[in-house]
């Protein structure tokens, strides 16, 4: 491999001799026949690979997997996840069955037990919950509103708005607070302000749900129905002052630093109450995301009857809890949130949910023993060559940019050099001594989120903590982060069907490749573009050019709008511009990866890899595969409104239809679906 020697020099000698011993020759290393098997049967080879690629590589997967009834979107991803929870369940489960487990270990045990005690949470009825119903009940002005809102969001209930803890995007080596839009139920503003008649359905279903859950809470029957009707009011007031989801990508929109007496001049509230809820009565600057949301907040409040505002904040307690409550809570939470919003036909076993109450909650003591159990042997090593070679690949194709300048080509190279990765799991584990886990599940909870937001709130002011994760180890994901410049790839993702380390390189590099790839173009997508290498926002770009990487980026908004994910519901072109740019550019680095590692293994791409397909058809067939999702109609049209990522079957087509070597590859026309006359390019 190229890298070994640069990947040698970082690691112990041992990894280096283990891997040359073991892995000599990996281009000529036979493919597993149970692999084989799999992809071949992933795959309909009776459909058009140059029609529709998507059903190609995944139609015989789609036709052998129903959507499982406890599921409303079920893909790959998802049989990862699943099998990554089958080994936290046993973690959890033998953790729970050692009498003599102290510290962590036991604190892990009592999570488990206590969650899946559902005798003991039936008879503490909602009493655990008791004291906070009782603080909101004492509200009766917006200084009251403020101080509850500040202790609810110390519990992990989202109210009014969110405090988020990142860098100061001009200054990115400081912590400071966002404040940013929320307090909304349903998932997104256009739930609220939709005027088709589906919205007006689910807007009707929404009151009744926050009545009965009011109910439920004890509120008497006829009170509780006319209250539900003034917080859909009160939150359809919120939607209106937030900006939608597409607006507020724009870094720049998201950032507006102040201070506490500017604050209090733009949104005339009694801040300080809500300052010593929260646990910081000292902080004197945050930023606003956006303004004009808490410009509009006092004027909100000021024709909000005390009444409604406790109504409010009871409604969002119960429903943050209603998950740990009661089998009543959780039934209603559940014809709500699973079955009307997203067409969930059945909940999912109590298990699986206590898992990912145990991922939330203590997720990097649960990530530590998970990496012990599925992440060893070469999987650091393998990954971190391949990104490597995701790098190289993305320096080596640079020149041929011909939109871009000698200058800001430099400068873009210089800001990839600067990439920190990092792989698995963090260096340094989260501390969980002082957080108490008892006996009562729904405290437990609490106190878990409150563990995390003190922690977070420390962290304003302070120095930014390089090595924190902001995903758990055993997560099936990655992500970029522009402030810090690093690209992070848990455990959980360097998995099959992403990577296994005797896998044909093909489809590593089709798999967890395309995803190094499109995490790397993350930090040059719409909104990663405005930070420089360091992290700061900051223009970096000779204005020609960024002019024309906006018109670039129209092309890819333009075609992405033109995608219908359900009848009548299309794509929103400007809300996935930075994920479809990311996938455009991610299949073209890990391709030209996947073919200088064949150059240098003296392996031809062309050459039959397997069933007939050539290894460079297995890259795009397993890029393809990691894509296979079915969903319900319901979820897919509220992902087309809230999620930034497109329909699997356009992350697909769209990169590779896009992408000129693909169309080479299988031999497609010109003018044929995915190979058409007309291509975007940004990376
Ligand atoms: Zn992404």
């Amino acid at each position: 491999m190229r890298v070994r020697p640069l990947f040698c020099s970082v690691l112990a000698l041992v990894a280096c001799r283990s891997e040359a011993s073991k892995n000599p020759e990996p281009a000529k290393a036979p493919i597993p026949s149970a692999v084989a098997t799999e992809v071949v049967a992933n795959m309909d080879r009776a459909a058009d690979p140059c029609g529709d690629f998507y059903r190609y590589a995944c139609g015989g997967w789609l036709d052998a997997t129903p959507l499982p009834a406890d599921e409303t979107r079920y893909g790959r991803f998802h049989v990862l996840r699943d099998r990554n929870n089958e080994t936290l369940r046993e973690i959890l489960e033998t953790a729970a069955a050692d009498a003599s487990a102290t510290g962590d270990r036991a604190k892990l045990g009592r999570f488990w037990r206590s969650c899946n005690d559902e005798p003991a949470i039936e008879s503490r009825g909602l009493a655990p919950l008791q004291p906070v119903l009782a603080e909101i009940d004492t509200v009766d002005d917006p200084a009251g509103l403020l101080a509850a809102a500040g202790s609810l969001q110390r519990r992990g209930v989202r109210v009014l708005f969110d405090l988020d803890v990142e860098p100061d995007y001009k200054r990115p080596e400081i912590n400071i607070a966002y404040l940013g839009q929320g307090g909304l139920a349903l998932p997104d503003r256009e739930f609220y302000l939709g005027t088709a008649p589906r919205f007006a359905e689910l807007r009707e279903g929404y009151r009744a749900h926050v009545a009965r859950m009011l109910e439920l809470s004890g509120m008497p029957a006829g009170e509780a129905s006319q209250r539900a009707a003034d917080v859909l009011a009160f939150e359809t007031a919120l939607a209106k002052a937030s900006m939608p989801r597409e607006e507020l990508r724009d870094p720049e929109q998201r950032y507006h630093k102040i201070d506490r007496a500017k604050l209090e001049q733009t949104s005339a509230l009694p801040w300080a109450r809500w300052f010593a809820a929260a646990g910081r009565p000292d902080l004197e600057e945050l930023s606003l995301t956006p303004p004009q949301y808490f410009e509009a907040l006092p004027g909100i409040l000021a024709q909000t009857k005390p009444e409604t505002m406790r109504a409010y904040l009871r409604w969002h307690a119960v429903h943050a809890a209603a998950a740990h409550l009661p089998s009543a809570f959780v039934q209603e939470d559940f014809a709500y949130f699973g079955k009307a919003l997203r067409g969930q036909q059945k909940i999912a076993p109590r298990w699986k949910r206590c898992v990912e109450s145990a991922d939330r909650a203590l997720g990097e003591l649960l990530g530590r023993d998970f990496v012990a159990r599925r992440f060893g042997g070469q999987s650091r090593e393998i990954a971190l060559s391949m990104i490597r070679e995701i790098e190289q690949s993305f320096a080596a194709g640079l020149p041929s940019l011909e939109w871009m300048d000698a200058p800001t080509r430099e400068q873009a190279l210089g800001k990839m050099h600067a990439i920190v990765n990092k792989i698995g799991y963090p260096e340094k584990w989260r501390d969980y001594a002082p957080l108490a886990i008892g006996d009562d599940h729904l405290a437990n909870v609490a106190a878990a989120a409150s563990f995390e937001f003190d922690r977070r709130a420390r962290e304003i002011g302070k120095a930014v903590d390089q090595s924190e994760w902001f995903m758990t180890p055993p997560t099936v994901n990655a992500y970029y982060n522009p402030s810090g410049n690093e690209m992070v790839f848990p455990a959980g993702i360097l998995q099959p069907p992403f990577f296994a380390s005797d896998w044909p390189m093909a489809m590593n590099f089709g798999g967890i490749g395309m995803v190094m790839g499109h995490e790397l173009t993350h930090g040059f997508d719409d909104q990663g573009r405005k930070f420089d290498g360091e992290g700061t926002l900051r223009e970096w770009w000779a204005p020609a050019v960024a002019e024309r990487f906006e018109d670039r980026a129209e092309c890819v908004d333009q075609l992405y709008s033109g995608y219908e994910v359900q009848p009548g519901v299309k794509l929103s072109g400007k809300l996935t511009l930075g994920e479809n740019i990311a996938d455009l550019g991610g299949i073209k680095q890990a391709h030209r990866a996947f073919r200088s590692w064949a150059e240098e293994h003296g392996l031809d791409p062309r050459s039959e890899a397997l069933d007939g397909l050539t290894h460079e058809q297995l890259f795009f067939v397993s890029f393809g595969q990691i894509w296979c999702t079915t969903a319900t109609p319901e979820t897919e049209r509220v992902m087309a409104l809230t999620d930034s990522h497109s329909h699997p079957r356009y992350r697909v087509n769209g990169p590779l239809a896009n992408f000129r070597e693909f169309g080479e590859a299988f031999a497609c026309d010109a003018g044929e679906p995915m190979r058409p006359t007309d291509m975007c390019e940004v990376w």
